[in-house]
C-alpha cells in the first residue's frame, strides 16, 4: 500500500491553497509548510504495557498513521519510554498533562515530539524549563489548547467569546516559549463544540504562522465522532488551514486513522486507501451488496490508492459507475455483470459473486 497522485475521480480542487505555515520535524517527518496534511492517533493501551502498546502503535502505522501519540502519565509509562521509543516503526509523541517532570523524563527518553497543555502544566518557570529541554533535544511542542482545561485566568473571556479564550491562551503561550527563545512549535485549538474549533482555528490562522493540529476533542462514538469531526475539519482544510489532523473517536484507533485518510481523498488533498464506490441500496438490490462492498473495502487496503472499485447492486447506475471503476459489478436479476478498466469482463451467477470479486480485487494489487 503507497501513497499516489490524487485520483482523478477525487480530484475536485475545491480547497483553498494551503496556508504557510513555519515547518517543524518530528522525528524526520516534515510539518507544516510545504509538507502534506500529516495523519495521527493516539494508543489506547496502559503506555506501561509495552507489548500491548507497540501492538498498537504497529496497527497504526499500517493503516497511515505518521506519527503516534502516547500517553505519558505514571511511572510505568515513562518506564517504558525508552524500548517504546527504540522499536516503535514511526516517531513517538508524549501526552503529558500536570507534571512536568513527566515531560523533562519523556525527552530524555528520545520521543519525537511533545505535546502539553500548558493551562495544566504548572508555573511559567516549569514551562520554560521544558522548553529549555527540549530545544537542547531537538524536540517539538504541541501546545494543546482544550475547552476543557483552559487557564482560570481565560474563563471569563471564555463565558462570551470561547474561540477567542483559545485562541488568547495559545497566543500567551507561544509568546511565553518564544520569551526563551524557543519557536519549534505547533499548536491545537480543541473544543469538543465544532463551531468553535472552526471559529478558534480560523483566528488564529489569521495572526500566527504557527502549525495547526486539527482536532475536535472528545467528538464521540465511531459514526457520530467522525461525522463531528469532518465537519469541522473539512471547513478549515478547505480554507487551506490544518497541518495536521487527528480524529479523535471513543472508538478502535485505526479508526481514526481510516476516517482521517478518508477524509483527505475526499477534499483532494491526499489518498492513501483504493476508493470503493458502493450504492447505499433500495428496493431494487439484487445481492447483499453492504456485505460485498464491507469485505471489498478491507482488502482494498491493501490495493494501490489510485484504484477504483464500485459495487453496485442493480443495473440503474451499477453499469455506468462499473465502467468509471478499475473493477466494478452490476447485478442483474439472476447473474451479475463484472467490468474491467471500464469494459464488460464477465457475468458469473450470484452464487458464485462473492469469491469471483475478491479474486478479482485481489488482480488489482
Ligand atoms: S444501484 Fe440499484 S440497488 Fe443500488 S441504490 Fe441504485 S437503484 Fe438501488
Amino acid at each position: 500500500m503507497t501513497e499516489e497522485n490524487i485520483n482523478p475521480v477525487l480530484r475536485n480542487g475545491t480547497c483553498a491553497p494551503r496556508r504557510p505555515t513555519r515547518s517543524i520535524n518530528i522525528g524526520g517527518i516534515a510539518m507544516g509548510a510545504d509538507a502534506p496534511v500529516r495523519v495521527q492517533s493516539m494508543t489506547c493501551t496502559r503506555t506501561g504495557d509495552v507489548e500491548a502498546t507497540l501492538g498498537q502503535i504497529r496497527e497504526l502505522v499500517t493503516a497511515g498513521a505518521e506519527f503516534v501519540r502516547v500517553t505519558v502519565n505514571d511511572s510505568a509509562a515513562v518506564e517504558a519510554l525508552p524500548r517504546l521509543v527504540a522499536e516503535s516503526n514511526t516517531p513517538l509523541v508524549a501526552d503529558v498533562h500536570y507534571d512536568h517532570k513527566m515531560a523533562l523524563a519523556a525527552i530524555a527518553a528520545g520521543i519525537a515530539k511533545l505535546r502539553i497543555n500548558p493551562g495544566n502544566i504548572g508555573s511559567s518557570d516549569k514551562v520554560r524549563e521544558v522548553a529549555a529541554a527540549a530545544a537542547d533535544a531537538g524536540v517539538p511542542i504541541r501546545i494543546g489548547v482544550n475547552r476543557g482545561s483552559l487557564h482560570s485566568r481565560y474563563q471569563e473571556l471564555a463565558m462570551t467569546d470561547p474561540a477567542g479564550a483559545l485562541v488568547q491562551s495559545a497566543l500567551d503561550e507561544i509568546e511565553t516559549l518564544a520569551g526563551v527563545g524557543f519557536n519549534d512549535v505547533a499548536v491545537s485549538l480543541k473544543s469538543s463544540h465544532p463551531g468553535e474549533v472552526i471559529e478558534a482555528c480560523r483566528r488564529f490562522a489569521k495572526v500566527s504562522d504557527v502549525p495547526q493540529h486539527l482536532g475536535v476533542t472528545e467528538a464521540g462514538t465511531l459514526l457520530a465522532g467522525t461525522a463531528i469531526s469532518i465537519a469541522a475539519m473539512s471547513v478549515l482544510l478547505s480554507e487551506g488551514i490544518g497541518d495536521t489532523v487527528r480524529i479523535s473517536l471513543a472508538a478502535d484507533p485505526v479508526e481514526e486513522v481510516r476516517a482521517a485518510y478518508h477524509m483527505l481523498s475526499a477534499l483532494g488533498l491526499r489518498q492513501r486507501y483504493a476508493r470503493v464506490v458502493a450504492c447505499p441500496t433500495c428496493g431494487r438490490v439484487e445481492v447483499d451488496v453492504m456485505a460485498l462492498a464491507a469485505k471489498v473495502e478491507e482488502l482494498a487496503l491493501q490495493l494501490p490508492a489510485d484504484r477504483v472499485i464500485s459495487v453496485m447492486g442493480c443495473i440503474v447506475n451499477g453499469p455506468g459507475e462499473a465502467k468509471g471503476a478499475d473493477l466494478g459489478i452490476a447485478a442483474g436479476k439472476t447473474k451479475v455483470a463484472i467490468y474491467r478498466q471500464g469494459k464488460l469482463h464477465r457475468t458469473v451467477d450470484k452464487k458464485d459473486l462473492e469469491s469471483v470479486l475478491m479474486e478479482e480485487v485481489e488482480r488489482l494489487k
